[in-house]
């Protein structure tokens, strides 16, 4: 029986763990799950240091201005600053340095003037500015990022200002897609006028590039019930999510379903009452391997592979399950009109309003048509009770890309 789409992520977040936890370099690391705390290996910063380019000083010197004091010396970033500065005396320190003993106080290069070694502050300085004290932004072993987060550009420049060179992460789930239909021709292949370009395989190979999955092999099978058991059954032995497109409606020669059951798999749910993406099927195969068979059409691809298929696989790789699918509300920007009594997952763009962002309905002819997706950067759901909703009215809107 068909379930609502709700029911039907429920269904498959309740049955997806995630992968287990390997060792990365940091250079491979992005985009991972932290399977791990990173914590600070020393405080931060781990030495009293310079926030500008100027004099260290002592602040018991800082008594009238302007006043002068020796030059003692320089401490650059990454000179390890041995020396001391005595009273009256002040070294050049640039920024990032830590101060040198003897000094708690750095004065802006430009309040000062140097006349040989003597340099004078000419304007009034407050005692203890511009240092960054030892610890001031985490103690060491503070936890920095917790297990379970996204390691993202500002995240990796964590784990190399803590000396993680081989962070734990998860590993990222093995795909293989497997786009069935006796019609289908490779896009390098000329085609007869009964033949279709297969455009399923490149698109989620596309779909799954963006998100970084790159652990993605791909077929043609023919519509035959043999060639399709084997095909699969080869399919899941390697991959955790294997993704079928076509074969799963009630046709004639739609063996998807059966060749399903016929490795062994165990079918978690057949059909969604939902519009384009009907026929979606979902199984799983052993303790953690995972079945999607898709209808063939090119915009019910696009749309489940968002609404169903990319919140599993980001939920393999370890992001929670309400992170994985993170729906935007936003009011639409043009009326959207539904006549199929179940959910309309429709096209949507999202356009800039002066009252800010909202989400432009995309005309389509229908399922099949892949050029209107293409305006396209995410769907909106328009429930099965409504027939239609007015420029306005808030929708659930789930972009193409999970961080915008
Ligand atoms: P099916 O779900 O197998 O009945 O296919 C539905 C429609 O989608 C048919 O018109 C197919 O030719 C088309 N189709 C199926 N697979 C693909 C594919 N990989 N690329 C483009 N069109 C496809
Ligand atoms: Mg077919």
């Amino acid at each position: 029986m068909a379930i609502s789409p709700r029911k039907a992520w429920g269904i498959i977040r309740s049955c997806v763990k995630p992968l287990g936890s390997v060792r990365k370099p940091l250079s491979d690391a992005f985009g991972h799950c932290l399977a791990q705390d990173v914590r600070a290996d020393r405080d931060m910063p781990p030495a009293d240091r310079s926030a500008m380019d100027g004099y260290a000083v002592g602040a018991a010197d800082l008594t009238g201005f302007p006043c002068s004091l020796r030059l003692v010396g320089e401490v650059a970033a990454g000179s390890s600053a041995t020396s001391e500065v005595p009273p009256g005396c002040c070294t050049s320190i640039l920024t990032g340095a830590n101060t040198p003993a003897g000094a708690d106080t750095v004065v802006k290069i430009e309040l000062t003037s140097l006349d040989g070694e003597t340099v004078t502050i000419r304007e009034p300085v407050k005692p203890f500015m511009n240092v960054r004290k030892r610890g001031e932004e985490a103690r060491r072993g503070d936890v920095l990022l917790a297990a379970g987060m996204v390691l993202d550009p500002a995240a990796v420049g964590v784990c190399a200002t803590v000396g993680l060179a081989g962070p734990k992460v998860r590993r990222r789930p093995r795909i293989a897609l497997l786009c069935t239909g006796e019609e289908l021709r490779d896009v390098s292949q000329s085609v007869k006028p009964h033949q279709t370009r297969n455009s399923n395989g490149p698109l989620m190979e596309a779909i799954l590039a963006r998100e970084g999955f790159d652990s993605v092999t791909h077929e043609i099978v023919p519509d035959d019930p043999k060639l399709t058991i084997d095909a699969l059954r080869r399919a899941t032995d390697a991959a955790d999510m294997t993704i079928l497109t076509g074969g799963v409606s009630v046709g004639k020669y739609d063996y998807v379903p059966d060749s399903v059951r016929a490795i062994g798999a165990k079918t978690r749910f057949y059909k969604i009452r939902m519009k384009p993406g009907k026929p979606v099927l979902y199984a799983t195969r052993g303790r953690n391997s995972h079945i999607i068979g898709l209808p063939g059409n090119p915009v019910s691809v696009l749309t489940s592979m968002h609404v169903f298929v990319l919140p599993a696989l980001r939920m393999l790789s370890g992001v929670s399950a309400d992170d994985a699918r993170p729906m935007l509300r936003l009011p639409l920007a043009g009326k959207v009109k539904s006549r199929s009594g179940r959910v309309y997952m429709a096209l949507g763009r999202i356009v800039n309003k002066r009252s800010g962002p909202a989400v432009q309905p995309v005309g389509s002819m229908g399922s099949a048509d892949i050029y209107a997706a293409s305006f396209a950067d995410g769907v909106l759901t328009v429930p099965a009770s409504k027939t239609e909703m007015p420029a306005g009215e808030m929708v659930d809107f789930l972009p193409w890309r999970a961080s915008l």
